[in-house]
């Protein structure tokens, strides 16, 4: 167990700050605050950061920590730590970690007992959410799926079950492509599709995923997918089918237990059986 009271000791400390997801002003003074005084900020991409901080009139010096270079760049930043300077951590937009870099960084930063600490801003998946009109009381935030049609639907076929608000992120020259896919996994459920947050050409489009679908070529810049969770009453619970099967096997065969439960639950024999092989082990 680590605990960490972020303000007890004037130890070095890296604070986690949000940028713009568009509108520039979208900065609190806190973050402009943190950014001006610490020692260094570390940015996913330093020409993009540089501009916000001209911006702003900002002088502190930037430092490279993407994806690539993580492997010298975090050693770097926890020396630099070590050495009791203070740093800002940012990506090109929003949150850093969310769907950016930074995830390992803060790994090691927390092991070496630092004090991680976030501020307050701009998330482009939260202001999608609220403004989408969809259930905010329970939701997933999913990020990115994979760009590669099959991969994805496997990954929508996990979460076609889950009875809460989805949230995904898609970049713009995949978007039919994913709405065909989610028309194909989950139905034609209702959608709501996010699109230039905070910017001026800033829509929401709410519709069900064939609608969305029917005029997502002619749609560009940066957007967000919230789709609506399962409603569906009967959701196949697979625990409730393998924990029948694997009690009806005591009494019939395995292949027989699977044909009946799979009929009662209107499911696939053939993956009943594989699970209860699996489960039985
Ligand atoms: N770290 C960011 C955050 O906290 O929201 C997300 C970065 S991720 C690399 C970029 C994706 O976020 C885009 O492909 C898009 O799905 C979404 N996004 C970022 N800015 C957006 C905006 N202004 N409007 C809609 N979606 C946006």
């Amino acid at each position: 167990m680590i605990r960490q009271k972020s303000f007890d000791s004037d130890a070095a400390k890296v604070y986690l700050v949000p940028t713009p997801i568009g509108n520039l002003n979208e900065m609190t003074s806190r973050a402009l605050e943190i950014l001006a005084k610490v020692d260094y900020i570390a940015a996913e991409d330093t020409r993009n950061t540089k501009k916000l901080l001209m911006h702003y009139q900002i002088n502190t010096p930037l430092l490279s920590a993407h994806e690539h270079n993580q492997e010298k760049s975090i050693p770097m930043l926890c020396d630099l730590v070590a050495q009791g300077k203070s740093i800002a951590v940012v990506s090109d937009a929003g949150y850093p970690l969310v769907s950016d870099p930074g995830q390992h960084l803060v790994e090691q930063l927390i092991a070496q007992e630092v004090p991680v600490i976030s501020v307050s801003g701009a998330n482009a998946a939260i202001n999608a959410l609220v403004a989408s009109g969809l259930s905010c009381y329970h939701y997933l935030f999913y990020g990115f799926l994979d760009s590669k049609s099959s991969k994805r639907k496997k990954e929508l076929e996990g979460l076609k079950a889950f009875p809460y608000t989805l949230i995904f992120y898609e970049a713009p020259h995949r978007i039919a492509a994913t709405c065909q896919d989610l028309l194909t996994v989950f139905g034609d459920r209702q959608m709501v599709l996010a699109r230039e947050l905070t910017k001026l050409h800033e829509e929401y489009i709410r519709g069900t995923i064939s609608e969305i679908l029917s005029v997502c070529d002619s749609l560009k810049g940066e957007m967000v997918l919230i789709v609506e969770g399962n409603k569906e009453e009967n959701v196949f619970d697979m625990d409730a089918a393998i924990t029948k099967v694997l009690a009806l096997s005591e009494t019939m065969k395995l292949k027989e237990a699977c044909k009946q439960v799979a009929q009662e639950y209107h499911a696939s024999k053939n993956e009943l059986y594989q699970e209860a092989l699996k489960r039985r082990g």
